[in-house]
């Protein structure tokens, strides 16, 4: 493509591209649901596959610290989301992990009945409530508003306050600080889901005194398809949740094999069962290329890879609506835009190399990780967009076939 933009040329994050995968031919704006490929990655795989299972086998658990590496991996975490060393651990899936804080902030506030969410949650994190609320049948209601309603919503009934603070189709920004604290000023428990925001924004879970927290492994953190998630819980609590998950990982002592449970003391309670070491290795080890950045400069790229995808859409793409924030402070790592054939315009897309995705019903993602894109990326996928509109060669069949995930 063309000669590099003004903007990259002063970008002190512009050498780390080369630490990452990028096919030839491709602009990726989707690392929100998928992050490229780390290049050490595969090594220290097949090390993790050749040297630690196949030479040590069981005694890698101690020789190589596997048993630590959900915590290991849980501290490189949460240096990115303000989170104190042994607050954070990397185990199971975000959707199982937020059965789990939920459960143990319901167990904190015994006398309330109400899981306070938005409608900008992301639905397995509804669902996961609606499911853990049947099985309870202690009479909670999961109390569902639009997210500028949290703040009023919050009265002497609610339990927890449960929300997402990067709304996953639009990029709009919940203020962690301020619904916090107004949630512990109406006695309520607050849980943080962090998918779209650990690796990609600023959080700093201490600072705003979060209670729970969760996020994900394989968005913006490159952890690899279906990485573990993480998993918080302020130090104030740690020694008094409890898991609904009582497996053997969450004992005092595993390998007493007592028949009784009791859990351990830390974060390491809410784990489960034996820890996935392939997956979490491949999590580890993409962490790497964020410890030499600290979020402030990432956050700073992101707001301006955003606001040039921004302007050059708005000037080049008429057809397409914002449906993000125009106001960077309120808005991630994303930007999405609305067309009601979204759906083909970005098939049409990524059959022409810029890969994004596409949210029903008409929403046109767009993800910007500043790792590994630079500002001639943004401007390059944009002629792409451009290009596709004017011509209408999105209007096709074999760009309106609805594959399974989208
Ligand atoms: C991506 C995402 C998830 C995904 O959960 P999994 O259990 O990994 O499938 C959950 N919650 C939010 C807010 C997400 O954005």
């Amino acid at each position: 493509m063309t000669s590099p933009h003004p903007l990259d040329e002063t970008d002190p994050l512009a050498s780390k591209k080369n630490a990452f995968t990028i096919p030839e031919g491709v602009i990726y704006l989707d690392g929100n649901s998928l992050g490229v490929l780390p290049k050490h990655v595969p090594d220290r795989i097949a090390d993790v596959i050749g040297t630690e299972w196949g030479t040590s086998l069981i005694r890698a658990w101690n020789t190589h610290s596997w048993i630590d590496l959900p915590q290991r991996t849980g501290d490189r975490i949460g240096r990115l989301i303000g989170a104190p060393s042994g607050t954070v651990v990397a185990c199971d899936s975000t959707s199982v992990n937020v059965f789990k804080v939920l459960s143990a902030a319901l167990s904190l506030n015994p006398d309330r009945r109400i899981i306070l969410s938005d409608n900008g949650n992301f639905p397995t994190d509804l669902y996961v409530a609606s499911g853990l609320k049947e099985l309870l049948v202690r009479g909670h209601e999961l109390k569902i508003v639009a997210p500028e309603e949290v703040e009023a919503s919050l009265d002497d009934q609610v339990a927890v306050m449960m929300l997402t603070q990067v709304d996953y189709r639009t990029g709009r920004v919940h203020d962690m600080k301020t619904l916090t604290r107004k949630a512990h000023d109406a006695g309520a428990i607050a849980i943080w889901d962090l998918a779209h925001s650990a690796g990609a924004i600023e959080v700093d879970l201490a600072g705003a005194d979060a209670d729970f927290a969760i996020g994900c492994g394989y968005k913006y953190l490159n952890g690899g398809p279906g990485a573990p998630a993480f998993l918080y819980v302020a130090a104030r609590h740690l020694d008094q949740v409890t898991s609904p998950l009582t497996g053997w990982m969450g004992h005092e002592a595993p390998f007493a094999f007592d028949l009784d449970y009791r859990p351990v003391s830390g974060i390491n309670r809410m784990t489960v069962g034996t820890p996935a070491i392939l997956a979490l290795s491949s999590l580890h080890a993409a962490l790497d290329v964020f410890e030499d950045v600290d979020m402030a400069s990432i956050r700073a790229k992101s707001v301006s890879l955003s606001e040039l995808f921004i302007s050059e859409v708005e000037a080049r793409c008429p057809q397409l609506t914002l449906a993000s924030p125009r106001n960077a402070d309120e808005r991630g790592s994303q930007v999405s835009f609305r067309f009601e054939e979204g759906y083909a315009v970005m098939q049409a897309l990524i059959a022409g190399g810029v890969i994004g995705d596409f949210r029903a019903p008409d929403v046109m993602r767009f993800g910007f990780t500043p790792l590994y894109l630079s500002h001639q990326d943004v401007v390059d996928a944009v002629a792409v967009l451009e290009e596709i509109l004017n011509t209408g060669s999105w209007d096709r069949p074999e760009f309106k076939t609805r594959a399974k995930v989208t």
